[in-house]
């Protein structure tokens, strides 16, 4: 049986993996060091589980309501989620029973809220400190002097690794010189924190410029 869906899929994915593969060409840098997670938001869970028939393996939601439903619908496939988007710590509950990472950390409260709830889970969380490149508070992200403590406490607290950096890209700015200040944010954060080696940056229309100030996750 042919399903049209998985051919347009398997087209878009292809063009991803083009611009993945030229950009880190372009940079010096081997594919195998980046991760692409393919971001199903709005889009139903059976798109989810053609991208896990083409072997994509991580998967991103930014609300927890949507993403908990396609966990549940989607239980038989083996892929790891990512949240991405804002979060509150009234859903830190239920993102730690299924999220790999959490990408959006941008303030103490959800380092605490999130241990706790790993912890009740007996799971691992690997957490990502979101980035404000543009002091916009409505886009998330803490401001790069703010950056150090939060991930120290993150480090330091059981049940969550630090991954590393995570930030979008201000609207209408310059990409590739906000990708270098994130890029300086996670030099930083590597000092104190040497295994924290991530940075997450990048969507369809930047990744080039975020592979080349050094993403890892796109
Ligand atoms: C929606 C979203 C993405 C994916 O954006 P695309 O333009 O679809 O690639 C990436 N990161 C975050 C934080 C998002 O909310």
């Amino acid at each position: 049986m042919t399903d049209p869906r998985v051919d347009e899929i398997r087209g878009n994915l292809s063009a991803v993996e083009e611009r993945i593969a030229a950009a880190c060409a372009a940079a010096d840098r081997n594919r195998d060091d980046v991760t692409l997670i393919a971001v199903t938001k709005t889009f139903p869970p059976d798109d989810v589980r053609r991208l896990a028939g083409l072997r994509v393996a991580d998967i991103g939601e930014n609300r927890d309501q949507e993403a908990a439903r396609k966990v549940a619908a989607l239980a038989d496939l083996d892929v790891r989620w990512h949240f991405v988007g804002q979060l509150q710590t009234n859903k830190c509950r239920s993102v730690a029973t299924y999220a790999y990472a959490v990408h959006s950390v941008d303030r103490t409260q959800l380092v605490d809220a999130l241990a706790h709830a790993a912890a009740q889970d007996g799971r691992t969380l690997n957490v990502f400190v979101q980035v404000s490149l543009d002091g916009d508070p409505a886009r998330g992200g803490v401001d790069p002097a703010e950056v150090s403590p939060l991930a120290d406490r993150v480090a330091t607290s059981a049940g969550l690794e630090l991954m590393g950096v995570m930030a979008v890209a201000p609207v209408g700015g310059d990409a590739a010189r906000s990708f270098d200040r994130l890029s300086d944010v996670a030099a930083r954060v590597r000092a104190d924190h040497p295994a924290a080696t991530a940075i997450s940056a990048g969507m369809s229309g930047d990744l080039e410029a975020a592979l080349g100030a050094g993403a890892t996750h796109v």
